[in-house]
C-alpha cells in the first residue's frame, strides 16, 4: 500500500498515463505485430508518436576529478581533438576515468566521466562493464549514446542500418579495453550504434534477464494503467541496479530517436529491432517476439520521466583542488576559470530539439 501511494505521489501522472495507453485499446496484438518501415513518413501511419515529448527532465552531471600530469612516453591523443598529448608538456587525466586530454581543450569536453570497474577481468556480465558509482551505466553506452546524440539525431535510420563487422569489432576493443577514453568524433554513426546493439547482444545475460521477463510481460498486460504503471515500476525496481540504469539511460535515447523526424525510426521500428536483443533470443519464436514487441512498445510509450527518475547520479570524491594552483600557474590560465567550471554534461539528457 506504501509503494502503491509513493507512486501515486511521485507521478501523479494517471491522466497522461490515461491517454497515453488509449492508444493501445483499438490496437489487437495482431495489428501490433508490425514489420520495419523501412522508409516511415509521419505520423499517418505510425500512432506511436511520443507525448510528452522528451524532456530534460534532470540534469545529470558528473565532474571529471582532473590532475595535471606530464607525460615522458606515448600516451596517446586527447580525447576531444584526438591530436596527440605531446611529450613532456602538461596535460590532464581524470583521477575517476580514463580520459586525457589537453589543458586547452578542458573547456570544450563533451566526453562524460564514467567511472572504470574496478575488477579487470571482464567476464560478459553487464554489472563488469558498468562503473561501481550511479548511474552504472556502462562507459561503453554513454559515450556512444553522446556521440550519437550530439551530431543532433539528423541521420536516417539509426540503428535500422548496419556497419561493417570490423569498424563495430575495432570501436568495441577500444571502449572496453583501450587505456584511455577514445575520440569518438571521427567514427560513423551507423558504426555507434551497431557497436551498441552489438555489444547488448552479446552480454551473458540480456538486459531483461529471463528470470525478470515474466514481471514486465505481466506489467504491461495490465488493462488498468495505474496498476500497469505500478507494476512495471516494481519490475524496474527489482533489476539489478546496472540493469535497471542502463534500461532507463537507454529508453530516454530511443525516445529521442523516435522523436526525430529525420531519423525515421518510429517507436514500432525501435521495439522490432530490440526485441530480441533485449530479451534474449534463445527462445525466439513468433509468438515470443509478439509479445516481446508490445512490452517494449510500453516501456517506450513510459513518460521520460518515468526512466528519468531511475537515472541517480551518485558523487565521487570532490572534484580536484590541489592541482588548481599548480594548474593556472603553469598554464597561464585566467584565475576567473574556477574547477567547477569543468562540468561535462550527461548530453543526452539535453533536449536536442530545445
Ligand atoms: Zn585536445
Ligand atoms: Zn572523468
Amino acid at each position: 500500500m506504501q509503494t502503491r501511494d509513493r507512486i501515486r505521489r511521485e507521478y501523479n501522472s494517471y491522466n497522461d498515463l490515461s491517454r497515453q495507453f488509449c492508444m493501445y485499446d483499438d490496437q489487437s496484438m495482431d495489428s501490433l505485430d508490425d514489420r520495419i518501415e523501412m522508409n516511415p513518413n509521419g505520423c499517418e501511419t505510425d500512432c506511436y508518436t511520443l507525448c510528452p515529448c522528451p524532456q530534460p527532465s534532470l540534469l545529470l552531471l558528473r565532474q571529471h576529478n582532473f590532475k595535471l600530469k606530464v607525460y615522458y612516453s606515448n600516451v596517446g591523443n586527447c580525447v576531444q581533438c584526438n591530436k596527440r598529448i605531446r611529450f613532456a608538456v602538461a596535460s590532464l587525466r581524470c583521477r575517476d576515468c580514463p580520459l586525457r586530454c589537453h589543458t586547452e581543450c578542458y573547456d570544450q569536453l563533451t566526453v562524460n566521466c564514467i567511472p572504470q570497474p574496478l575488477i579487470s577481468s571482464k567476464r560478459g556480465h553487464l554489472s563488469d562493464f558498468a562503473p561501481d558509482a550511479a548511474p552504472m551505466v556502462p562507459a561503453l553506452i554513454v559515450h556512444c549514446v553522446t556521440e550519437i546524440e550530439a551530431r543532433g539525431l539528423e541521420q536516417e535510420g539509426l540503428y535500422r542500418v548496419s556497419s561493417t563487422r570490423e569498424k563495430v569489432k575495432r570501436l568495441r576493443h577500444k571502449l572496453l579495453r583501450g587505456k584511455t577514453t577514445p575520440h569518438l568524433g571521427n567514427k560513423d554513426t551507423h558504426t555507434l550504434c551497431c557497436c551498441i546493439k552489438d555489444f547488448l547482444r552479446t552480454l551473458q545475460r540480456p538486459l531483461i534477464p529471463v528470470i525478470h521477463r515474466h514481471d514486465f510481460v505481466l506489467a504491461t498486460q495490465q488493462n488498468d494503467p495505474l496498476a500497469a504503471e505500478e507494476q512495471l515500476y516494481l519490475a524496474v525496481v527489482d533489476l539489478h541496479r546496472a540493469h535497471r540504469d542502463t534500461l532507463a539511460f537507454l529508453m530516454l535515447h530511443w525516445q529521442r530517436i523516435a522523436q526525430s523526424p529525420a531519423v525515421k525510426m518510429s517507436i514500432n521500428n525501435i521495439a522490432v529491432i530490440f526485441a530480441p536483443t533485449l530479451f534474449d533470443d534463445v527462445d525466439l519464436n513468433l509468438s515470443n517476439v509478439v509479445i516481446w514487441q508490445q512490452v517494449l512498445r510500453v516501456l517506450l510509450l513510459q513518460p521520460p520521466g518515468f526512466w528519468a527518475q531511475f537515472l541517480e547520479v551518485d558523487s565521487l570524491m570532490p572534484a580536484c583542488s590541489l592541482d588548481d594552483d599548480e594548474w593556472k600557474r603553469e598554464s597561464n590560465h585566467s584565475p576567473s576559470v574556477h574547477w567547477q567550471s569543468v562540468k561535462t554534461y550527461f548530453r543526452s539528457m539535453v533536449n536536442l530539439a530545445g
